[in-house]
């Protein structure tokens, strides 16, 4: 049953939602419907009968740079990063002997049969009969969606709740689609209230009393003295995205879920609340939205953009190739038939360049976090140059380290934290050195979410939820490292 948008039932939901908004189930405006401009039925959804994914051995560099070459020169798609450790790569089926005679590297068998795990059928051909989606109870988590579920979901969070959530475009990708997001913020709450103020006291008193955390921060007082100096007025921002991999379906479920839980937790959960004021969170489900909604009408396993190359059967660039720090500088490829297409110049494809310019003329933007799948990694820059260190190394690592644990806490599920040069290997064009090193954005992040390889980018939906529980954990704590952090050194309000 499709539902129907009802004006006068929403907005009673959404007075309603406003005094009550941990209680009140709502409507989102637009149920998932079929996309028009695709006749789908006629369109063959790519299949992967006896494709197989093998975990490979590799040893040292030299094995590495062996991988590496065969990976670019047969053009297989590369699951896992390059690594010293275990390195994933699906090889179809025709592959196979060429790709076992060129690589003696030890193997195991990770999916003996990549088709049994993709759909038979492409997705968005099917009309789901979910009816209408309760945000409440989190059954909107118990399943992926199309994009154009994913969007509606925004234009409900911010139709219902006008005084926390704005809408925020960020530009057009290639094939036309808006990429949109929510901006989350206690817009009416200028004041802070007289509880807060005393609870604010008191954690200052906290910090003071210890003498050891105040020799810390003295001395990053003094470290940082150089670079920020007095309060501001405007809040500082903290922007997260999913989806700028096409296939790793996970990010914008989880991503999501995060705008879900900051938007209904302000005004019940103190803690929410607090960085609500503090902080606007701006927050874009699906960057790649050409690439997101070609895996549902075409192909489970596309990666990269839509952008057509100088080779016209191998379009795409891999948009978290292609930022523009210390572009091609290893990690990459300038094949266009390759995943980990460069494009032929930096910020080339329409994505990147659209967040770059977002933070650029925003200028407050204090964290970043580019979510992605699989491996289940806190990576912090840099990638793209090994041989140097963010100078806010130790603030970075300490936060996304309890970042780390706090969402550990949650389901037991380990990250591993560090750069993406210590815990992959050099990767030049991703976001999060950009981001660091030219967007001046101190706390970034590229986050590989569940799972270590087992179901890699076909994770089952029973994990979205948990998955999405623990990354907000994770990234509460990060927020409120923040607050905390830069709050001693004097340059939030
Ligand atoms: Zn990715």
């Amino acid at each position: 049953m499709r539902s129907t948008f009802i004006p006068l039932a929403l907005t009673l939901a959404a007075v309603a939602a406003m005094a009550l908004p941990q209680q009140i189930p709502f409507v989102a405006p637009h149920p998932p419907t079929v996309p028009q401009h695709h006749a789908l039925t006629n369109t063959a959804y790519a299949r992967f009968d006896h494709d197989q994914v093998l975990r490979v051995q590799v040893a040292n560099d030299d094995e590495l740079k062996q991988l590496e070459a065969v990976i670019e020169e047969q053009t297989l798609d590369l699951w896992s990063n390059l690594r010293i450790g275990t390195v994933d790569v699906r090889i179809p089926r025709s592959n196979m002997d060429a790709f076992k005679s060129a690589v003696s590297l030890p193997h195991s068998v990770m999916i003996e049969n990549l088709q049994e795990l993709v759909p038979e059928q492409a997705p968005a051909s099917i009309i789901r009969s979910h009816g209408d989606w309760n945000f409440t109870d989190n059954s909107f988590w118990a399943s992926y969606h199309d994009l154009a579920t994913l969007n509606s979901f925004t234009e409900a969070m911010v139709q219902q709740f006008p005084d926390l959530v704005k809408r925020t475009s960020m530009g057009t990708t290639h094939e036309g689609r808006e990429v949109f997001g929510m901006t989350i913020h206690g817009f009416q709450n200028k004041k802070k209230s007289l509880a807060q103020q005393q609870e604010d006291a008191q954690e200052n008193n906290d910090e003071v009393n210890s003498w050891w955390s105040w020799l810390i921060d003295s001395l990053a007082a003094n470290r940082s003295s150089k670079n920020h100096s007095k309060p501001e007025k405007h809040p500082k921002e903290i922007l997260f995205h999913g989806g700028q991999h096409a296939r790793e379906w996970i990010g914008p479920a989880v991503v999501s879920y995060i705008a879900k839980e900051l938007i209904l937790g302000y005004g019940t959960n103190k803690k929410i609340t607090r960085l609500v004021d503090q902080f606007e969170f701006t927050i874009v489900p699906v960057l790649n939205a050409d690439g997101y909604a070609y895996t549902w009408e075409h192909n489970r396993m596309w990666r990269k953009n839509r952008e057509p190359t100088f080779v016209p059967f191998c379009p795409g660039i891999d948009p978290n190739r292609n930022w523009g720090y210390k572009w091609n500088n290893g990690g990459s490829s300038s094949n266009p038939c390759s995943e980990a297409y460069q494009g032929p110049e930096p910020f080339a494809a329409k994505e990147p360049k659209m967040i770059a310019d977002y933070i650029l003329k925003k200028g407050n933007v204090v964290s970043y976090i580019d979510f992605h799948a699989y491996s289940q990694l806190w990576m912090s820059p840099f990638g793209a140059d090994c041989t140097s260190i963010p100078k806010d190394n130790e603030d970075i690592m300490e936060a996304g380290m309890g970042a780390a644990k706090a969402l550990k806490d949650i389901h037991g599920t380990k990250f591993a934290v560090g750069s993406v040069c210590n815990i992959i290997y050099q990767a030049s064009g991703g976001s999060l050195d950009w981001t660091y090193a030219t967007g001046g954005v101190k706390y970034s992040y590229a986050v590989e979410l569940r799972d270590t390889g087992r179901h890699g980018f076909l994770l089952p939906e029973d994990q979205i939820l948990p998955s999405s529980e623990e990354t907000f954990a994770g990234v509460l704590h990060l927020s409120n490292f923040i607050r905390k952090r830069e709050k001693q050194w004097g340059y939030m309000s």
